[in-house]
């Protein structure tokens, strides 16, 4: 299907794809699999491969990590299309640059009705833990605040949290391209997420929706420990009215104990294998770690 977009023409179902590390570490060995897979389906399918800086917590980001994140990339092989290093139509590529599209989402969701402000303090939330515990993301929200109905009062989201009403019960179901059929509850396996923090930062949920949908990531390729954030991400994208993309989750890169690598990337970076003298080849084929 083309669709007339200005003065060019865009084909809708041209494959496009993302990269989207956080520049707060070191890329490990876990994230070469997996953006090695997202870069292979890209090539494959004569796409676009879009890397994306994911630089959303002023904290926690650091411009250093970007430069090494770009360098292991292409040493690994990997090339892009566009990106904070090359540019393209839908910039910008880091997420601190990209404030005034979550807050227009923000507010959309407010209009919607989809989201509430939360005043409850890190002691209201842990007593709240008696729900069961949702051991990737912590409790599960008691929703002591989702009845409130102020949120049009806030004209910035800023000094408290935002949340989103998840419809309890509802199961979110979606074809995973690599792991198939997947089915998440509403209110059991995941309760009302955060779309904004207190501290004035969009939560990583909305900025990833916000972006794959601005950006029109037509698949989304991922560590299958995203699954569950794929679930919440679906009804984002439900709120506005967005077309969600597909999805391909890769199995979790795991060592002879059957730790994730996640857990212990300092010694399993891209970087010290490279020191060590393994190759592009031996980090995203057959590996010894795994
Ligand atoms: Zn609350």
């Amino acid at each position: 299907m083309l669709a007339v977009k200005g003065d060019t023409q865009v084909n809708e179902e041209r494959y496009r794809g993302r990269l989207a590390p956080s520049p707060t570490g070191l890329l490990h060995l876990g994230h070469a699999r997996t953006f090695w897979v997202a870069a292979e389906r890209a090539r494959q399918r004569n796409g676009t491969l879009i890397l994306r800086n994911e630089d959303l917590d002023p904290q926690r980001s650091k411009p250093e990590f970007v430069e090494a994140m770009i360098e292991d990339l292409h040493w690994l092989g990997i090339t892009w299309q566009e990106g904070p290093d090359c540019g393209g139509p839908y910039g910008p590529y880091s997420q601190s640059k990209r404030r005034q599209h979550y807050l227009s989402a923000w507010r959309s969701l407010r209009d919607a009705g989809l989201i509430y402000p939360c005043t409850c303090t890190r002691k209201d939330l842990a007593q709240a833990a008696s729900a069961p515990n949702d051991l990737d993301d912590g409790p599960i929200y008691s929703g002591k605040c989702r009845s409130r109905t102020d949120a049009r009062q806030f004209a910035e989201p800023a000094g408290v949290n935002w949340r989103f009403r998840v419809p309890d019960g509802e199961p979110i179901s979606f074809i995973d391209r690599h792991l198939g059929p997947q089915e998440f509850l509403a209110g059991r396996d995941f309760g009302d997420f955060l779309v904004w923090r207190r501290d004035n930062v969009p939560s990583y949920q909305l900025a990833v929706v916000v972006d794959d949908a601005e950006m029109k990531i037509t698949e989304v390729v991922r560590g299958a420990d995203l699954l569950k954030s794929t679930a919440r991400q679906l009804l984002l994208y439900r709120g506005p009215g967005w077309t969600a993309p597909d999805f391909y989750h890769c199995d979790l890169v795991r060592d002879e104990s059957g730790t994730r690598l996640a857990k212990r990337c300092d010694a399993l970076s891209i970087r010290a294998l490279r020191a060590e003298g393994r190759s592009p080849q031996e980090l995203i084929g057959s590996s010894p770690y795994i």
